[in-house]
């Protein structure tokens, strides 16, 4: 039965194995940097392209392509890709088709080392970056008036949970020539397919929900065979972002999980957010799966779930903010998110410290947000440690 006619699920558990002479009942893991020729004329066949097989872990490795496949059957992508991080995927996925002279528009509210690699790095190289309100359409239109050659966003966005209209975004990019990448993390690929509204690139940190166990750093980038072909494979043959092995491994069992976990993690944070709206003490409760969401329509066309996020602002900015967060007995304090531990980040201070205040105002980031990652606890738990940190 081929797979990708097979539902989700099944596609987690099943996709991609491929079992070695030993008929293993798990995915083998292939530590090895180099593979063997039985003769020179199978290497110069290989070097000429003549034929398909292994020949570097830097091109490909059997258990990084396990991953590889299995990720890309879920997302329905021609292509998968898998990358050493999160950020070696949005770094290439920009880096190999950008020239001097181009011009890359992405919404304003991005991942803080996206932004750092959009605002500050790409323009050192004569790249011209413009960030507009992923929100506004109109923003859109305006900026990519001139043309662009691609365009990058993040929806739900970090740490906001803005939503971006993936389709009108799509048509708008393509209208202005570019190619549109979508970093999916926070949607996870269960809640969110971006290729279905047009987006021509998807990227991973698979860091997150992926692993989802705080174990390995990974990345992914899924596109057509055409994209693969003429941008990124040589791109990453020759500049290296491989995922090891030990780590493809790791992420290939952590998505036979993935829909559970998924699962569980969109009810507890919609569960957690319902508890915390009009809670004394907290001013906001930002949840694509509320009612209250600006975005809530948008957000029910456009994904299956409200997501793992939920971001709140507490009265009392940061002096409140802070005292919060220590009288936390449960719940750590950490930058990560998408784990089965439920974690809390202080934005403001920690992952968008960097950018100047006016910025972080424009993002609405106040001193009193905080974002909580929702693990996979017991939900109640989770109610009564934030109940007890917010009467601190
Ligand atoms: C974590 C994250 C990244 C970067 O991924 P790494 O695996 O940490 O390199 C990029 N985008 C988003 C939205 C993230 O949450």
């Amino acid at each position: 039965m081929p797979l990708s006619q097979l539902r989700p699920q099944t596609q987690l558990v099943r996709g991609g194995l491929t079992r070695s002479a030993f008929e293993e009942t798990s995915e083998a893991l292939y530590l090895t940097s180099g593979y063997v020729y039985p003769s020179p004329e199978a290497a110069e066949a290989a070097f000429k392209g003549e034929i398909e097989r292994y020949q570097y872990s830097r091109y490909a490795n059997p258990t990084v392509a396990m991953f590889e496949e299995r990720l890309r059957l879920l997302e329905g992508a021609q292509v998968c890709q898998a990358t050493a991080s999160g950020m070696a995927a949005v770094f290439a996925a920009l880096m190999c088709q950008l020239k001097a002279g181009d011009r890359v528009v992405a919404s304003r509210a991005l991942f803080g080392s996206c932004h750092y690699i959009i605002a500050e790095l790409l323009p050192r190289y004569g790249i011209e970056s413009v960030l507009v309100d992923g929100t506004d359409l109109a923003a859109w239109k305006a900026a990519l008036a001139k043309g662009a050659a691609c365009v990058f966003v993040e929806t739900p966005s970090n740490p906001m949970l803005e939503i971006i209209d993936l389709a009108a975004v799509a048509e708008l990019a393509h209208r202005a020539g570019a190619c549109f990448i979508v970093d999916n993390v926070f949607a996870t690929p269960m809640l969110q397919r971006p290729l279905e509204f047009g987006v021509d690139v998807v990227v991973y940190s698979a860091t997150k929900h992926i692993d989802g166990q705080g174990r390995t750093l990974g990345g992914a980038i899924l596109c057509s065979a055409a994209f693969m072909k003429d941008r990124l494979r040589n791109f990453l043959r020759h500049t290296g972002p491989s995922l090891s092995p030990f780590n493809a491994w790791v992420l290939v069992k952590g998505l036979e999980t993935l829909g559970l976990r998924v699962e569980r993690h969109c009810r507890n944070a919609l569960d957690l957010a319902q508890y915390l709206e009009g809670k004394p003490g907290v001013r906001r409760v930002i949840y694509p799966g509320l009612e209250s969401h600006p975005q809530a329509g948008l957000a029910r066309r456009q994904m299956q779930g409200g997501g793992t996020i939920v971001t709140i602002e507490v009265e009392g900015g940061k002096a409140r903010a802070f005292r919060f967060l220590n009288a936390l007995g449960l719940i750590d304090i950490s930058n990560n998110l998408g784990d089965a531990k439920s974690l809390v980040t202080h934005p403001a201070t920690t992952t968008h410290q960097r950018l100047p205040a006016e910025e972080r105002a424009a993002l609405g980031i106040a001193e009193g947000t905080i974002r909580i990652s929702v693990g996979l606890e017991d939900v109640e738990d989770l109610k009564d440690d934030i109940a007890q940190a917010l009467k601190a």
